[in-house]
């Protein structure tokens, strides 16, 4: 079509809308495609001239679809060799708008995607709507003008729809607003109670720590102040009876001589009490400092060896102590540690009838493990942890004396010391108690 004078436009526009429906262009794209059109139309009437309108058909091969172009040739060359709309909402109507150089001809193009459900445009298809479109008389302005006001009432109805729709909507929103607001001030406050609450818990518990802190120190304390109190007496009587039985005092009949000996044996045995719970006390209150070296495994087992063989009375029982081969350090206090073995060794020698006692040093990582174990009675697994309190002995061991604070004294060392004590033990099989501290020599 030829673009020449100002008449031209509303023709050109006309059939721009005609082309776009025929091609399958729906509605509403058929007029933006018009409307579109025509102000292109109006600007290169004005800028250069005129031009001349083609219409064509191509295919996107990205989307699969057919595409509608509309090229104008403008009569004279554009001025800039570019072409921007008047109205910058023009290229919005479109796919493409812009100026492209084809076979050495600047056109402004505009392109605009067909629907995919549109009829096919094969050859035929197309010769067909060029002959329809080619026959019909082009309308009059006047129809242009009736076309256009239909077009324009049915778009501000659309827009009125639109706007109702959003109305809707947008109160929609504002009540669902309303009500996250509400479940947010709800639990807002719920957790501000909640807050609250575990607040106030935390005081409690840090007053019931404070309270059970209080009581085991004034336990610690009263331990001490008893066994400390209770030591000059019982040593008294120690002595007293000594006298007593003292070969340059006045002889005793025979039955007198055994109440003496009988009280000196019972004394003794509330000193060696005493002297635990002593040892007991300082522990718990941290009044123990350990006098940290490397302590040499061999050495410290050689030393074991040598004291406790006394006790080994029974000749069913054998008390092996494997000294290590190689230099063995740990980083502990020496005679802490001895006397933590010592007790262990003690406790293996008498609950075991038959069998052995065994001392070992085995090296695990950057630690040592020393380990008693025995052939003896062994323990039941639920008892495992309450021979650690104090005073428990288990049932049927009381025989074979001991007070029941040799345990705990041993735990309270070692985790002074920085290590751990643990038990495996079946009853009938024997038990293993092991010692586990870092190394030394570092
Ligand atoms: P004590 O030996 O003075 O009774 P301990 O605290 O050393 O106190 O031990 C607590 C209890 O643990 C013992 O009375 C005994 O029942 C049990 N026990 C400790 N060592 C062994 C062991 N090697 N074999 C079997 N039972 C043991």
């Amino acid at each position: 079509m030829a673009l020449r004078v100002e008449h031209d436009i509303f023709l050109v526009r006309q059939r721009g809308r005609e082309v776009a429906a025929a091609v399958g262009l729906e509605h509403q794209d058929q007029v933006r495609i018009a409307t579109a059109l025509s102000e292109v139309a109006r600007d290169l009437l004005g800028s250069v001239g005129g031009a001349d309108v083609t219409f064509s058909v191509g295919f996107d091969v990205v989307a699969g679809r057919p595409l509608l172009y509309v090229d104008l040739a403008p009569t004279r060359p554009l001025p800039g060799g570019g072409y921007q709309p008047q109205s910058g909402a023009v290229a919005r109507l479109v796919d493409m708008l812009g100026v492209v150089t084809d076979e050495g001809d600047t056109v402004v193009r505009m392109s605009r995607r067909v629907p995919a459900d549109s009829p096919a445009l094969t050859p035929e298809r197309l010769a067909e709507l060029r002959a329809e479109l080619g026959s019909s008389a082009p309308g009059s302005v006047l129809d242009e003008l009736a076309a256009q006001n239909g077009q324009l009432i049915a778009a501000l109805d659309e827009v009125r729809s639109q706007r109702d729709e959003l109305e809707v909507l947008n109160s929609e929103l504002q009540e669902t607003n309303r009500g996250v607001m509400a479940l947010y001030n709800q639990l807002t406050e719920e957790l501000e109670e909640t807050n609250r609450g575990v607040v106030a818990l935390y005081a409690e518990l840090d007053e019931k720590s404070a309270q059970l802190r209080a009581a085991s120190e004034s336990k610690s304390r009263f331990l001490a102040n008893v066994s400390h109190e209770l030591r000059a007496p019982v040593t008294a009587i120690i002595g007293l009876s000594r006298l007593l039985a003292d070969s340059a005092s006045d002889p005793l009949t025979a039955e007198q001589a055994r109440q003496v000996g009988l009280i000196r044996s019972s004394a003794a045995d509330l000193l060696g009490l005493v002297n635990e719970l002593l040892d007991l006390a300082k522990a718990e209150s941290g009044r123990i400092e350990p006098n940290w070296t490397d302590v040499d495994l061999r050495a410290l087992y050689g030393q074991l060896r040598g004291t406790l063989r006394a006790l080994a009375t029974r000749p069913e029982v054998e008390l092996v102590v494997e000294e290590p081969s190689h230099p063995a350090l740990v980083r502990a206090d020496e005679v802490l540690l001895a006397q933590v073995l010592r007790n262990l060794l003690h406790n293996g020698l008498k609950f075991t009838e038959r069998g052995e006692v065994r001392l070992r040093a085995q090296r695990r990582d950057d630690r040592w493990a020393l380990s008693v174990s025995d052939t003896g009675v062994g323990i039941p697994p639920e008892l495992h942890e309450r021979i650690f309190e104090e005073f428990y002995q288990v049932p049927g061991a009381t025989r074979v004396g001991g007070t029941g604070l040799g345990l705990p004294y041993a735990r309270r060392l070692v985790t002074l010391l920085g290590g751990t004590l643990e038990l495996s033990s079946e009853p009938g099989r024997g038990s293993t108690f092991t010692v586990t501290l870092p190394a030394g020599g570092a």
